[in-house]
């Protein structure tokens, strides 16, 4: 599957990196970044989360 951030939805809350750090950081300007952006589907349940967990939205997962 491939995952993105949306940067201008995103308020860098940091919820994602810290459900799922192999897959989200936070960047320099405080943004949430996506380390690899095709993630391997044994990290899907963790990308749900994080999903689920970002209040803004954020996070947009292409099957
Ligand atoms: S959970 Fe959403 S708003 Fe928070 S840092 Fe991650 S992408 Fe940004």
């Amino acid at each position: 599957m491939k995952v993105k951030v949306n940067k201008d939805a995103c308020i860098g809350c940091g919820a994602c990196a810290a459900i799922c750090d192999s897959v989200f950081e936070i960047d320099d300007e405080g943004i949430s970044t996506v380390k690899e952006e095709k993630v391997e589907d044994d990290k899907k349940q963790e990308v749900q989360d994080a999903v689920d967990s970002c209040p803004t939205g954020a996070i947009e997962v292409e099957k």
